[in-house]
């Protein structure tokens, strides 16, 4: 018996439960993956008992000897994984999440109720781009600063960048941020450097769902155009749970050390906005940076887009509308509405057959509430060494979800999800697609 399940059976048995669940489906939440066990015994180690408030040399607590050689290692990995010099960038890594370090480098750049111009969340930007609703201003970084979100094309599902550059006219934004949750393309972040030079406003890029695959250069790179680049670590990079925030170093003599953009983001993070650093996560983040700079992430970052062109490809056979059509990315939009379905029904057939994605609004959707579409991505099953035949197989299954859920729909009688919801009971079709799954 290990020491938890002594002690705590109950916590124990459903961590258990979960991690059978996460290993025995198909997991296609394109915000997930599975990180590696040396990732997990550092994120689970003793470190976790050891406060270290301040910045290694710098700290506010005594013992900290081997948790500044940790986070040292880490923010040299990271400038590393990412092919950075020095000289140019700096790196914070002490953010517990990717929203807390959105709200930092937010925080370290611009003044409350400046102006920020991010990817609206219905068109797959994150809530911590500025997100509000015309009713409700949603997000901190709506609450805090003013935001006049930016759009994808209703038909293309692309970026509209002569329409963000023309509000941008109008609106003079002090920040603009590319990046997003569900984009299935690449980033031009050399128009959008250009939009943000004729305003002087910064350009932040959160490269959250895609850094694994800047790290294993399947993805255009950030740096070379954004004043600050931040990511969560969790995603494609397949590290634990938490953010960085990478900040261009300073040029110019005449900026005090105080005020320049390093000293803002680590004031932003510490003290402004978080308390001690979780060194247990910063030590996981060093494992998974040191993974990302090898050979064998490089080949997964490539398989990983190769299976999402093949998934995309797959879906598309079957007729299916994938957003953009296709996708550069770890990631496929796939419109439903044209199959007369909601993305919640499908995520629900889905789950009760062990398929794990996510519904999603897809552009043009009328309300965020029913979802259009769903959201899937290739990362996690890369990491579990599936090939692109294997995503075909995937796309089958996929296709087959799609068939029970009109069937099952067409029986319901209605489009209500209480109606869908009892007339799935006890479908064979699903207990058959599971077994095979
Ligand atoms: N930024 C982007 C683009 C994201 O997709 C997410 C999470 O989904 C975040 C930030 C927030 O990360 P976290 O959930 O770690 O706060």
């Amino acid at each position: 018996n290990t020491p938890l399940q002594q002690e705590d059976p109950e916590i124990y048995d459903l961590i258990q439960k979960e991690k059978y669940r996460q290993y025995s489906g198909l997991e296609l939440i394109a915000s997930e993956n599975f990180t590696s066990q040396a990732v997990m015994e550092a994120n689970g180690s003793a470190l976790t008992n050891k406060y270290s408030e301040g910045l290694p040399g710098a700290r506010y607590y005594g013992g900290n000897e081997y948790i500044d050689q940790i986070e040292n290692l880490c923010r040299d990995r990271a400038l590393a994984a990412f092919n950075l010099s020095p000289e140019e960038w700096g790196v914070n890594v002490q953010p517990y999440s990717g929203s807390t370090a959105n709200f930092a480098a937010l925080t370290a750049m611009i003044q409350p109720n400046d102006r920020l111009m991010g990817l609206d969340l219905p068109s797959g930007g994150h809530l911590t781009h500025g997100y509000q609703t015309a009713k409700k201003k949603i997000s901190a970084t709506s609450i805090f600063f003013q935001s006049m979100p930016y759009q994808v094309d209703r038909t293309t599902g692309l970026i509209d960048l002569d329409k963000l550059e023309e509000n941008a006219r109008l609106f003079r934004p002090n920040l603009i941020i590319s990046g997003a949750s569900a984009y299935p393309r690449e980033w031009d972040y050399a128009r959008f450097r250009k939009i943000a030079d004729e305003h002087g406003a910064y350009l932040m890029s959160d490269m959250a769902h895609i850094s694994g695959l800047v790290a294993g250069q399947e993805a255009e790179s950030p740096f070379k155009y954004c004043d600050i680049v931040t990511t969560t670590t969790h995603k494609t990079l397949r590290g634990p749970r938490a953010g960085l925030i990478f900040f261009r170093k300073n040029k110019d003599a005449n900026v005090p050390k105080s005020e320049t953009l390093e000293a803002r983001v680590n004031q932003a993070v510490f003290p402004s906005i978080q308390g001690g650093p979780h060194n247990n996560t910063i030590a996981g983040i060093a494992v998974a940076l040191k993974q990302a700079a090898s050979p064998e992430f490089k080949l997964y970052a490539k398989q990983v887009v190769a299976n999402s062109k093949t998934l995309a490809a797959t879906l598309i056979k079957h007729g299916y509308k994938i957003v953009t059509d296709g996708s550069d990315n770890h990631l496929i939009l796939w419109d439903l509405r044209p199959n007369k379905l909601t993305g919640s029904k499908v995520e629900r057939i889905c789950d009760m057959a062990s398929i794990t994605l996510n519904k999603n609004s897809v552009c043009g959707d009328v309300s965020a509430v029913t979802p259009g579409g769903v959201r899937v991505g290739t990362s996690a099953l890369t990491s579990r060494s599936f090939k692109e035949d294997d995503f075909v197989k995937v796309g089958e299954f996929l296709h087959r979800v799609v068939q029970i859920a009109l069937a099952v729909q067409a029986k319901a009688g209605s489009k209500m999800m209480k109606d869908f919801v009892a007339a799935l009971e006890g479908n064979e079709e699903i207990a058959q697609l599971k077994k095979e799954v």
